[in-house]
């Protein structure tokens, strides 16, 4: 018989495996708390969406929509697509529930996996997760704008980084952006001809996204396409100087960057990224800006939104190359226990460990001695507890230091309290941990 078929993840998409998945945690643990001071509160929107959502929001030209997507046709013919973001589900349900109802300002945030079929490379994954906030209510202050940049800048402080870069623009609204949109196409119709393939179908179907192409080669000429910001009209541009004075008063520092027009439709106004120099080309931690327009388009109330969406795979990435975070679990006691007579009492104090919050490995067969101490160590456990007949009948186990290979006798009752008062001889790094 031929050996059965080994499968593998489906391409562009991975697992995350421990001990990683301890970093993974605890930055969502430390985003959702850095969030939360700011009164925002989770709402969790489904995974499967109807493909129209996405194609009116998001803008059926994006190549999100029009390439990327995850489409299906379900069983009563309705189009379905897994999201490719959140931020179109967030403001689906919060017309759906009628949360323009609720007092003050909606501040939600969310935090979950987005599916998009691009090439998949470092830093690009078709299964990505982001943790994403929105502001949604009656008005548009840039101090709103202001503070929900600041909350990025703490989170990023949080996880001890210093090195990133916020890039901030404004796009203008409906009332100046087609006109800026016409002169812009207009430019484009001389250059096209000069410019990456992907840019002479943006210069049709979305030219301000050819203000957003990479190519080293077509640089030169966008760099000479009008401005945005040079094209505002007078609520846009003081909503902007607005949006500067509040970043300023809070010193968090930025650079305007009038091609920062990001991929999505529905955006006006203030757009903004923060990138790192650790990612490569694909820089961007994070995203976001204003779509005042999208809840009406919608078919929702008049209210005005903000938000952004943070990729939590290229956040881990940066935080694991800045080495200040250790998120590891130490294994804290590995129980050694010698005759059938020892295991009760080795399962009793498994249990009592655990109950006080102890990460404990318990042997199921009986272990050599050697062999489980030279387990014990390659787990990185911090202590064994050696339990044989002996010391049963004494009420008293051999509680040994794996760093230092100290060793004291202790009864049952003290165990606990010990291994949890006893600071580790030298402090394992993530690194370290991940290679045992
Ligand atoms: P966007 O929704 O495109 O504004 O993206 C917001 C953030 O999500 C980006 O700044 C990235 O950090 C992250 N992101 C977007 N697409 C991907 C992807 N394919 N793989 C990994 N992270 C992504």
């Amino acid at each position: 018989m031929s050996s059965p078929r080994k499968f593998h993840a489906v391409r562009g998409v991975r697992d995350i495996l421990p001990p990683d998945t301890s970093l993974w945690n605890w930055f969502e643990a430390t985003a959702r708390d850095v969030l939360e001071t700011y009164n925002f509160r989770e709402i969790r929107v489904p995974v499967l969406e109807e493909t129209e959502l996405f194609a009116r929001s998001v803008g059926a030209e994006t190549d999100i929509v029009s390439k990327e997507m995850y489409t299906f046709t379900d069983r009563d013919e309705t189009a379905i697509s897994l999201r490719p973001e959140a931020t179109a589900s967030v403001v689906r349900a919060y017309i759906e529930h009628g949360m323009q109802m609720r007092p003050g300002l909606v501040k939600l945030y969310y935090a979950g996996p987005m599916f998009r079929r691009e090439r998949p490379q470092k830093g690009r994954y078709r299964q990505f997760y982001q943790i994403g906030a929105e502001v949604l209510g009656s008005t548009d202050h840039p101090a709103i704008d202001a503070e929900l940049i600041e909350m990025l800048t703490v989170l990023l402080e949080r996880c001890k980084l210093d090195n990133w870069t916020l890039l901030i623009n404004s796009i203008g609204d409906a009332n100046c952006r087609p006109q800026y949109v016409q002169k812009l196409r207009e430019a484009l119709a001389g250059v096209k001809s000069q410019l990456c393939g992907d840019c002479q179908r943006r210069s049709e179907t979305n030219p301000l996204r050819v203000l957003d192409c990479k190519v080293e080669a077509d640089q030169v000429i966008i760099n000479r396409l009008p401005q945005i910001a040079e094209n505002l009209c007078e609520p846009c541009r003081e909503h902007f100087a607005e949006l500067r004075r509040q970043l300023d008063l809070r010193s968090i520092p930025y650079q305007v960057t009038p091609r920062l027009v990001r991929g999505l439709d529905y955006y006006m106004r203030t757009t903004f990224e923060i990138t790192s120099p650790h990612l490569g080309a694909q820089n961007a931690l994070a995203g976001g800006g204003r779509y005042d327009s999208l809840p009406e388009m919608l078919g929702g109330p008049a209210v005005k939104g903000i938000g952004f969406a943070l990729g939590e795979d290229r956040f881990i990435e940066v935080i694991q190359s800045a080495g200040k975070i250790d998120a590891t679990r130490p294994l804290d006691a590995f129980i050694v226990w010698m005759g059938a007579g020892a295991y009760p009492a080795a399962a009793r104090l498994a249990r009592r460990l655990r109950q006080q919050g102890l990460c404990v490995e318990l042997p199921a067969e009986e272990p050599k001695l050697r062999k489980a101490l030279s387990l014990a160590e390659r787990l990185g456990a911090r202590f064994a507890v050696i339990i044989g007949e002996n010391e049963v009948r004494e009420g008293a186990f051999a509680v040994k230091r794996l760093a230092d290979a100290e060793q004291r006798k202790l009864a049952e009752a003290d165990v606990a309290a010990f291994v949890k008062t006893t600071a580790p001889v030298a402090p394992r790094t993530g690194a370290q941990a991940s290679q045992t």
